[in-house]
């Protein structure tokens, strides 16, 4: 079955709201008509002007974290239903700087997620390993666990609209990309655990992103791959031209 590709910008703690109104308007023209889903992930602050801005537009808004609380006594937490007020579509769940930074475990991956989903966001679950791990050999144990851990009690009915994101730690913002073969043979690992876990119908429909110094000039190669079906980008997504280059990777 062909997948749809979905490219995402991950701006991290970039762009105040007024460079991202900017980043947008000059991105809208730039993917028009682009056979991807397009999404771009703004820190909470530009979420609301950028929502704006994309309205009417194919290009969708994402955060970059949430609270798996419904509300309360939580100080500098946002909710679900904060995101969704608005507009938001997409939440970036355990990205590897949320678990070195912030104590983000696998387990609270899991709560967010779930809350995610009982509310109506899209997922886009971030896993991968460390170099240390790389060269000890533990990659595809590691993410099987992740993965495993991340989606415990997610129905295989929620499975199908997730997207999924394999990024080495070591590659990412370092400009070390994984080979093409190694970012698709772990990508190929983590389709194989949702089919273990979920059945193959599942496993053939649920998008996973590589993440990891993705640019331009290395997009096209990654993206061909059988089990990549999209990027998660850093850096290359804070240039709309540098980003819309990426989504247009067919040229
Ligand atoms: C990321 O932070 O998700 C990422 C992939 O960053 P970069 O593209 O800069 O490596």
């Amino acid at each position: 079955m062909a997948r749809k590709k979905i490219v995402a910008g991950n701006w991290k703690m970039n762009k105040t709201s007024i460079e991202a109104k900017q980043l947008v308007s000059e991105l809208i023209p730039l993917v028009e008509g682009a056979d991807v889903d397009v999404v771009v992930c703004t820190p909470f602050t530009a979420l609301c002007t950028a929502a704006e801005a994309l309205a009417g537009t194919p290009i969708a808004v994402g955060a970059q974290n949430l609270h798996f609380e419904e509300k309360g006594a939580f100080t500098g937490e946002i909710s679900a239903d904060m995101l969704l007020a608005l507009g938001v579509k997409y939440v970036i769940i355990g990205h590897s700087e949320r678990r070195q930074y912030f104590a983000e475990t696998d387990e609270t991956v899991n709560k967010k997620i779930k809350t995610a989903l009982a509310k109506g966001l899209v997922p886009i679950v971030c896993c991968g390993e460390s170099l240390e791990q790389r060269e000890l050999g533990v990659t595809s144990e590691l993410v099987r666990s992740q993965i495993k851990i991340a989606f415990s009690g997610v129905t295989a009915e929620q499975m199908r609209g997730i997207v999924i994101a394999y990024e080495p730690i070591w590659a990412i913002g370092t400009g070390k990309t994984a080979t093409a073969e190694q970012a698709n043979e772990v990508c190929a690992v983590i389709r194989s655990v949702i089919g273990e876990l979920y059945g193959a119908a599942v496993a053939d429909v649920i998008r996973i992103q590589y993440g990891g110094s993705m640019n331009a000039a290395n997009a096209a190669e990654l993206m061909a791959q059988p089990d990549i079906d999209g990027g998660l980008i850093g850096g290359a997504s804070l240039k709309a031209e540098d980003f819309s280059k990426i989504v247009r990777y067919k040229g």
